[in-house]
């Protein structure tokens, strides 16, 4: 039985129709018709412009002036067409949102008719009064000017009305202010290291692109609900509540029947996303009751990132539509699944190729092995930056908390590739190799088989797992923009190739074999690397032990985990190859260690205000109807009888106080430590006293608040409980 206002409230909300659009049976009628791809292209520009931009496009070239100017005329007329009023450049500031600043397309002249306002100048760059996004010090305000400019390699979209013009944003000294443009640098990285690998084997790859295709996992609520939980509404996330009975321990949610409401919302925002040209495929309930999963088809990852930051505006919205709210945030409610978003990364070729599935041939079999090895090396090397690169006060409640993945950083094969890897490491001898050697391994390599696609046992406990043809990065929060996660995978895998192709030139020129070079050369990354790979229990205590001894890291929190984007190999790394200066790395260490303690200041008070003004008034009005009725026993009962009978009162109202006291107590401390935290100057003290001083207030609190949750009569408690917000029909 739910208490009786929540269930009126959900009920009234529940009964106000949603409106359901007609969606066309035909997906292929209307997908991606509110996006310029190539087709709209085709149909608004003269043939030799499509064909000069398509290419610079291809190329990354740098688009001739004439050639943006028809480009956005094509653009505007399109959009027009499609009941576009106005446009915006859409960007990726370093707050985790995207921003948007909408101009009309006319303004009216002074003759009272009006102009035309987009051209290429305007398409290319705009300078948004955007300074109060984050910049880690980057921009004083004296010179707070950033620019957005164009990335033609992600085609613009239409979102209500409004011509979205996919754009990076960057300082009026240059340096990055957004999560795309050190993406891009990192796409060009690889791309160029990974070809230059792929040229040892075949001559006719000339361009490699990582892929990728991530899986969104999210919660809904009833929008009723919503707005009765301050916490939410000020967190995204419970602060407070007790586990229901009956939680995930059933499995019975996990790709269970769709609700019938919920599956209204998948239809539309799918309906959405498909209009966006997001290859949305997948949709299915997940672990914990009313948690939900959207995968698409993979694309090339610039596209896939801008992709996943559109889909989720676009649940959003559609959530609201249905009267529920959605919930991105890695860990909603305590004790029951958070929500991740598996980053599955690949790398593609214009030959058609993908890098990481072993092919039919000895040869391409080698190919496969060496970026399969180099990728294992470049996690075993860097995974600290990894681990940085998922950090996030939210991602904290789920690395290294007992569930979903762990904090440590390993990497899982499956028995088959650990078995090819162990023999490729026993038997390339160091010596010579005489040719029927030579031919052996080649034997070996040959018989990688393609079935190790469907043979890789899924092991869920690993953050990094290859699953077939790619690898899955499964410890990115679900709320993160996959930028980071990314930047990372890109860099330390080109880097790690680049250091191979010199490592194999150098053998060559010193006489080696070339075969027997890239042979002995993964032979001994294998060795070095052999303590990343892990193929048990990534959750037993035994792992930890053994992690330990492997001299593996286990960086639990935030504060922690963010070291290593400025320590001296990170640093080296970045720089070296061009993707950050050293001033941007530390801006964006700044920023997020900000960010850390600003999300845990929000907490803090928001749990203090609750425990405020709902739990104690509501604990004494409790208590007083508990003590009134202790004074009415003892006025109709005799000393005994009343000994007996008021005596589970007289408990509870014990229990009430103590409990109430603590909360009291705790509160007042808390409060005392965010003060001592915000006084203090630096960002990387404030965020670590935040987490080590501030954050265990709010477990020791909510303890309390919990217990008194199962003490106080249901209809009284103010707030929705777990078993309301989590079981929608
Ligand atoms: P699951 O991991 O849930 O078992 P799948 O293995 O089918 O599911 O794939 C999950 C995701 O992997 C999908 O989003 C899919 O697009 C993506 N994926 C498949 N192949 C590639 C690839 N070559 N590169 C990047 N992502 C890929
Ligand atoms: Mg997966």
């Amino acid at each position: 039985m739910s208490n009786r206002r929540f269930t009126a409230l959900k009920e009234a909300l529940r009964n106000k129709p949603v409106e359901i659009p007609e969606i066309p049976a035909k997906v292929w009628e209307y997908y991606g018709i509110n996006v310029f791809n190539k087709r709209a292209m085709q149909e608004y520009l003269p043939d030799d412009v499509y064909k000069s931009i398509t290419e610079n496009i291809e190329k990354s070239e740098k688009i001739d002036k004439k050639i943006a100017d028809q480009v956005a005329s094509a653009m505007r007329a399109w959009a027009i067409s499609k009941g576009a009023t106005h446009y915006t450049h859409w960007f990726q500031p370093l707050n985790g949102a995207t921003a948007e600043k909408h101009d009309s397309f006319y303004i009216p002249s002074s003759d009272n008719r009006s102009i035309e306002q987009f051209d290429g100048a305007k398409l290319v760059q705009q300078e948004p009064d955007a300074s109060s996004l984050p910049s880690g010090g980057l921009r004083n305000t004296f010179e707070a000017r950033g620019y957005t400019a164009w990335d033609p390699s992600s085609p613009a979209f239409i979102l209500d009305n409004t011509l979205c013009i996919p754009t990076i944003f960057i300082a009026y000294t240059g340096e990055a202010l957004d999560f795309k443009t050190p993406l891009l640098k990192s796409l060009s990285f690889i791309d160029k290291e990974a070809t230059e690998v792929c040229q040892l084997f075949d001559r006719s790859i000339t361009k490699v692109i990582p892929t990728l295709g991530w899986e969104q996992e999210y919660f809904l609520i009833d929008e009723a609900l919503f707005y009765a939980r301050p916490d939410i509404v000020m967190t995204g996330r419970t602060l407070l509540g007790h586990p229901p009975a009956k939680g995930q321990q059933l499995e019975d949610h996990y790709f269970g029947a769709i609700a019938p409401r919920v599956k209204a919302f998948m239809k539309e925002f799918e309906y959405e996303a498909w209009k966006l040209g997001i290859p949305a495929k997948t949709r299915h309930n997940e672990v914990a009751p009313n948690q939900f999963e959207l995968a698409p088809v993979y694309e090339e990852a610039n596209i896939a990132n801008d992709h996943n930051l559109l889909v989720m505006i676009v649940m959003e919205k559609v959530a609201r539509k249905h009267r529920f709210r959605i919930l991105f945030h890695e860990k909603p409610f305590a004790g029951v699944n958070g929500s991740g978003k598996h980053n599955n990364w690949s790398l593609a070729t214009n030959t058609g190729k993908n890098l990481l599935s072993p092919g039919h041939t000895p040869k391409t079999n080698l190919l496969f092995l060496t970026f399969f090895v180099n990728f294992i090396k470049a996690v075993h090397k860097n995974a600290d930056l990894i681990r940085a690169a998922i950090a996030s006060a939210g991602n904290d409640h789920r690395l290294g908390a007992n569930e979903a993945p762990p904090a440590i950083i390993s990497v899982f094969i499956g028995s088959q590739l650990t078995k090819v890897l162990y023999d490729l490491k026993e038997k390339v001898k160091d010596d010579k190799m005489t040719p029927e050697e030579k031919t052996e391994l080649k034997l070996d390599i040959g018989k990688i088989p393609k079935i190790i696609l469907d043979n890789t046992d899924r092991n869920r406990t690993s953050p990094v797992a290859f699953t077939g043809n790619k690898f899955e990065l499964r410890a990115v929060g679900s709320a993160a923009n996959c930028g980071p996660a990314m930047i990372v995978l890109n860099s330390i895998t080109a880097d790690q190739l680049k250091q191979f192709r010199f490592a194999v030139e150098k053998a060559m020129e010193g006489g080696e074999d070339k075969d027997v070079a890239i042979f002995k050369i993964l032979r001994d990354y294998i060795e070095e690397s052999w303590p990343i790979l892990f193929e048990g229990n990534g959750y037993s205590e035994e792992w930890v032990v053994e992690a330990e001894k492997r001299g593996l890291s286990n960086l639990k929190n935030t504060p922690d985990a963010l070291g290593s984007y400025i320590s001296e190999k990170t640093v080296k790394l970045f720089t070296e190859n061009e993707i950050f200066t050293e001033k941007e790395l530390h801006a964006r260490y700044e920023i997020r260690l900000e960010n850390y303690a600003k999300v845990l200041q929000i907490e803090s008070r928001s749990l203090a205000d609750l425990a405020g003004n709902h739990i104690i008034p509501t604990a004494i009005r409790y208590q007083n109807i508990l003590v009134e009725n202790v004074k009415g026993l003892k006025e109709i009962l005799t000393e005994e009888q009343f000994k007996k009978q008021a005596e589970s009162q007289i408990y509870i109202i014990g229990k009430i106080s103590d409990h109430f006291t603590a909360i009291r107590q705790f509160v007042q401390e808390m409060i005392e430590k965010r003060k001592e935290a915000n006084a203090i100057e630096s960002a990387e003290k404030r965020a670590h006293f935040y987490c080590y001083e501030v954050k265990p207030y709010l477990d020791k609190i909510r303890y309390h608040v919990d217990k008194l949750e199962i003490l106080i009569d249901d209809e009284m408690w103010t707030l929705p409980k777990y078993r309301e917000m989590l079981f929608t029909k």
